[in-house]
């Protein structure tokens, strides 16, 4: 599954939804009380595997980096650790299963908030979008890897106590989205299809 995070980051890049150095994933197995994360800094379209750092969850307030590879124990993890250890503590509808959070800065979800659009209200007249991805009321402006963030994130998804969330993906004004499933790549397709429909929204000029 990492080699399979590392897959997706190539194409995420290649399709604009980040620079090289941005963008951060994290995967949590069911019956692990740890998970994994990328690394801060790294270029993710040559990132591998054992770059990644393992964090294991102490309690619900607190974590604790493990040693994983010679390679990843000179990186420190992501700064939107916050962001990923609140949404991977508990796994919710998950539980039996594999949680991955995918955060990255997709250009038309970002130029749509930018241009005032709610994305959660684009969904109800797209059937091909709301059938399969649930999309959540924007984050606004908060800063980067800060708590703010992870806290507006973990309520405009409706996280509850055990890890439940009401909805797949949400945009944070400014910045990029946050998309939640079962494996890297059905996570990266709630990107996709939003993305799709912001581009088609934009070009319509009808907003
Ligand atoms: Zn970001």
């Amino acid at each position: 599954m990492l080699e399979t995070i590392c897959d997706t980051l190539v194409e995420a890049y290649r399709r604009n939804w980040i620079t090289s150095r941005d963008g951060n994933v994290s995967i949590r197995h069911h019956d692990r009380d740890h998970f994994y994360i990328t690394p801060s800094g790294v270029r993710k379209q040559t990132m591998q595997p054992d770059q990644f750092k393992k964090i294991r969850i102490v309690s619900s307030l607190m974590w604790q980096e493990e040693y994983y590879s010679d390679i990843s124990a000179n990186l420190k993890p992501s700064g939107e650790i916050p962001l990923h250890f609140g949404l991977q503590k508990n796994m919710g509808q998950h539980s039996n299963d594999v949680r991955v959070v995918v955060h990255v800065h997709p250009t038309y979800c970002i130029a749509a908030m930018h241009a005032g659009i709610d994305l959660s209200t684009i969904s109800e007249a797209f059937p091909e979008l709301n059938r399969y991805t649930r999309v959540a009321p924007n984050v606004g402006d908060v800063p980067p890897i800060s708590q703010e963030l992870a806290d507006q994130c973990f309520e405009k998804l409706q996280l509850d106590n055990n890890g439940n969330i009401g909805y797949d993906i949400v945009g944070i004004k400014g910045h990029g989205v946050v998309a939640i499933d079962t494996s890297p790549w059905r996570a990266f397709e709630h990107i996709e299809r939003l993305e799709h429909i912001c581009q088609i929204v934009l070009a319509s000029g009808r907003y």
